[in-house]
């Protein structure tokens, strides 16, 4: 299988093992499920897909952030703990995932459960003269890692930029440097707070998928995923933590999503414009959703016009009466050109395309009767025809 790896800015290889490890950034569970965690997470559901195809086991590691510098102003807002304002996302998260499909995780590992692991991680950072700590705050020293930087590929310029953008704060006069960020500080009188070496506090954003990661999957994984305004500064600065500690390669290959947008603007919590998965599938069968997704190439941003739904709907609708009630077959045309579609960097428009011409061809009679073969070959796709 092919993909397109950020860090080398090529589509690769994939060289694999038989069991493959694999992290995805996880929600922040306050505004979930939108079309672009949907986009996002069936991605990694059609890749975990087409290499379980190829015989690998993948074992998904997708964690919660449920403490960060987003969630609790939000439930402060609400007037609500931030707790139980996670766990009513979280429910809502996994029917939509179940709802569509996904490939279940191994393991969902929640920031608030996993303090332990990101004091470890911090103090053997602070040990090797990564760290300082000014007013209470525990910054990442990032001239301590000369290769920060080499995953965004961005100029310095740039990174102060979307690090000012993505919760970094680039102008406090506290930090040695434009690019340090926070590995733990003090929390606000009505924040939660754990106690640590470094005093009461909670942990800094990016530490925190360190922590998880490496705590459930070992120091080197094969694949980390998450959407692409995760680049920079999340990704980078994962990078430049987890691997000053241990000194390995912390992720093997880096496969970032497009950003979703809608019908022209930005999709935005703050818009008011926020497609909710659990909203569409009252209008529209949540196989429909993955055959829309499935129209847009994985690494392009696109904007979702409401008109996609009903289409899609007309699309699976034409899936599943061609299909009728065969049985799938392993093997066929449209299963290779499914299986060879997905390995060309996740070809979902050509596979989407392919499905529908198959169906197509059923339908008018052209051609020899493959239902079976439409069946296997959606299902390729985690799309149940029967
Ligand atoms: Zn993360
Ligand atoms: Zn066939």
């Amino acid at each position: 299988m092919r993909l397109y790896d950020t860090a080398r800015q090529e589509i690769v290889d994939l060289e694999l093992g038989d069991h493959v490890r694999m992290y995805v950034c996880g929600i922040t569970p306050y505004d979930s499920t939108h079309l672009g965690h949907a986009a996002t997470y069936l991605t990694y559901d059609l890749i975990i897909r087409r290499l379980e195809d190829l015989g690998h086991t993948v074992e998904l590691v997708r964690n919660v952030t449920d403490v960060d510098d987003s969630i609790l102003p939000k439930a402060r807002e609400l007037g609500i703990d931030f707790l139980q304002l996670a766990e009513s996302e979280i429910n809502r998260f996994t029917q939509d995932m179940e709802a569509l499909n996904t490939r279940p995780a191994a393991l969902e590992p929640r920031a608030t459960e996993s303090i332990v692991g990101m004091i470890e991680l911090i103090r053997g950072l602070e040990s090797g003269g990564h760290t300082y700590t000014v007013d209470g705050v525990t910054y990442f020293d990032v001239t301590t890692f000369v290769s920060f930087g080499e995953l965004s590929h961005l100029t310095n310029e740039e990174m102060t930029a979307l690090a000012a953008e993505r919760g970094g704060s680039p102008d406090d006069p506290r930090q040695r440097n434009a690019l340090d960020f926070v590995l733990w500080q003090p929390s606000a009188d009505d924040e939660p707070r754990w106690d640590s070496p470094f005093g009461a506090g909670r942990p800094g954003w990016h530490i925190e998928c360190s922590a998880m990661s490496m705590d459930a999957l070992g120091t080197t994984i094969d694949i980390h995923g998450g959407g692409e305004d995760l680049i920079f500064p999340h990704h980078e600065c994962e990078i430049a933590q987890s691997e000053s500690v241990t000194g390995v390669t912390f992720s093997r290959y880096w496969v970032h999503t497009g950003l979703v947008g809608y019908q022209g603007t930005k999709m935005s919590k703050s818009l008011g414009n926020l497609v909710f998965v659990s909203d569409l599938r009252q209008e529209i069968d949540p196989r429909a959703i993955r055959l829309a997704l499935m129209a847009h190439h994985y690494r392009s941003n696109f904007e979702w016009f409401d008109e996609e739904a009903s289409d899609a709907q007309s699309d699976l609708d034409r899936l599943v009466r061609a299909a009728g009630k065969a049985d799938p077959v392993s093997h066929g045309p449209l299963v290779d050109e499914v299986r060879s579609a997905l390995d060309d960097d996740l070809d979902t428009p050509r596979v989407r395309a392919a499905l529908l011409g198959a169906a197509q061809s059923i339908e008018d009679g052209a051609g020899p009767p493959h239902r079976g073969c439409l069946v296997a070959a959606a299902s390729l796709c985690g799309i149940d025809l029967h």
